[in-house]
């Protein structure tokens, strides 16, 4: 029940009382003046670059609409519809090269989402498969890692609604923040507290990492073999994954170089190429190990030779130690010579700097498909036949072949703070369908809901945007 005070928003299932000049639960919606009103401005995003200048760059905008410039309306601040079968808050009819396009812009409601976090370090974060903790609520768990970098899967609708109330809404407090680019701090069981901020490096236990490694032990290896070659007798790159060892490994080989009888600790995948020579760690290459000559199991004295000399070094350049062995055969620290020197500070040259990855993957549900179309099928299908491009505040997304429309995208590309909540818990991320006028007309559009996108830029409550011309204009007709 209302009274003349109070209205109610059905923009989600929480259908929020809201007394007048109050907002609802979620922040977005208030009453004003007895008007239910969606508070945050529509944001458009321009392409003004090309049309205005001297604008200068972006963050100096103040966000007033460039008069003529070629504009694209975003589902930030357009509102969610609910129960599904409504039409999208706006469908919006424009001109794309002569074209007729029709996009329809939506904020849509997630339960199905989480993100793919990739963080870019050798540094041991936890086991694989190990929970992840926010706020002490599990949102989460360490997956595979990728090259030179862990990865973690947060949220999902398993964290979102198949655990308690606040292990939802711890998972609903940390994505949202994520997403809006904001640090958040997790805990991972049996290994590291790691700050994950999108766009920026991450922070294990503390230390901020500087470096993303070259690549595995045997790939750098492979990489530096000829610039070490002549002045070191044997090179050993300590790694977690793949420990390389010069002499051995068929860089080595091709170059010629002696064996040198120095043999490390764990298993010998193929020539040169050790796995497991220590357990993980924060130490060289991801290793726990903090003094290198731990993972030489031996070296043999049929092999070997007094004077022989010695590179020890991580994939990252970071650590690196020159041995010389004595007469025992026992390797001596010694003072690095310069050439070596060089290829140590060309490893960390090649590091890229280490950054965190966030990207959003969500399914497009029932009021986002029934919102463009009263036939949600030919959505999906003319999503899969490019007839029909997603976007996310207008960033390019990757939509997942197979059933459904399941996307990713990285949050760093779409506009500042895109995403907000409900409290069912669920997320909320800008989505647009852009199409052809012809093909959402064929494919059961809410062609009576359309609107001439001057129409929708004269409503007072806009933000413009400028767009980054590095990524494709989210307009044009799909090819
Ligand atoms: S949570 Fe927000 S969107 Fe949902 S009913 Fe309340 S005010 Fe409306």
């Amino acid at each position: 029940m209302t009274d003349a005070a109070t209205v109610r928003c059905d923009a989600c299932p929480v259908l929020c009382r809201i007394r007048e000049g109050k907002t609802g639960a979620c922040d977005r919606y208030a009453n004003v003046a007895g008007a239910l009103t969606r508070i945050d401005p529509l944001v458009v995003t321009q392409r003004a670059a090309r049309l205005v200048p001297f604008a200068g760059d972006a963050e100096s905008w103040d966000g007033a609409l460039v008069k003529g410039a070629e504009t694209f309306v975003t589902g930030i601040g357009s509102g969610t519809t609910y129960p599904d079968y409504k039409p999208a808050p706006f469908i919006v009819a424009s001109q794309a090269d002569g074209i007729d396009m029709v996009t329809v812009v939506s904020e849509g409601i997630f339960s199905y989402c989480g993100v793919k976090v990739k963080i870019d370090t050798d540094r041991f974060v936890g086991p694989e498969q190990a929970p992840v903790r926010c706020g002490g609520e599990q949102i989460g768990h360490v997956t595979t890692a990728e090259y030179g970098s862990q990865m973690l899967s947060l949220g999902g609708v398993r964290h979102f609604t198949g655990g308690s109330k606040r292990e939802g809404t711890a998972t609903c407090q940390a994505l949202l923040e994520m997403c809006n680019g904001a640090p958040v701090e997790v805990e991972i069981e049996g290994g590291a507290t790691v700050t994950v901020q999108a766009g920026a490096a991450p922070v294990v236990d503390g230390e901020r990492e500087g470096r993303m490694r070259v690549g595995c032990g045997s790939a750098t290896i492979g990489m530096f073999a000829k610039q070490w070659f002549g002045h070191a007798d044997e090179v050993v790159v300590v790694d977690d994954h793949i420990t390389g060892v010069l002499s051995e490994h068929q860089a080595g080989r091709f170059l010629d170089m002696p064996p040198a009888g120095i043999r490390v600790r764990g298993r010998r995948s193929t020539p040169g190429r050790y796995f497991q020579v220590a357990e993980p760690g924060a130490g060289w290459g991801g290793t726990d190990v903090s003094d290198p000559l731990e993972i030489i199991e031996k070296i043999d004295p049929k092999t070997a030779w007094p004077g022989l000399k010695l590179l020890m070094v991580s994939t990252t350049g970071e650590d690196a130690a020159w041995y010389v062995l004595d007469e025992d055969l026992r390797p001596r620290a010694a003072d690095m010579p310069a050439p070596v020197r060089d290829t140590v500070a060309r490893i960390a040259e090649n590091c890229e700097p280490a950054l965190c990855s966030v990207l959003f993957m969500a399914g497009a549900g029932g009021s986002l498909r029934a919102g463009v179309t009263e036939n949600p099928v030919r959505l999906t299908r003319s999503v899969k036949d490019a007839i029909t491009r997603v976007t996310c505040g207008g960033a390019p997304v990757y939509v997942w072949p197979g059933g459904g429309i399941t996307f990713v995208v990285d949050v760093t590309a779409m506009p500042a703070r895109s995403f907000g909540y409900v409290p069912t818990p669920a997320l909320v991320a800008p989505i647009e369908f852009t199409m052809r006028a012809d093909d959402h007309a064929a494919l059961g559009g809410h062609v009576d809901s359309i609107v001439p996108l001057d129409e929708v830029l004269a409503r007072a409550s806009l933000k413009a945007t400028a767009w980054d011309e590095t990524k494709p204009w989210p307009g044009a007709a799909p090819s």
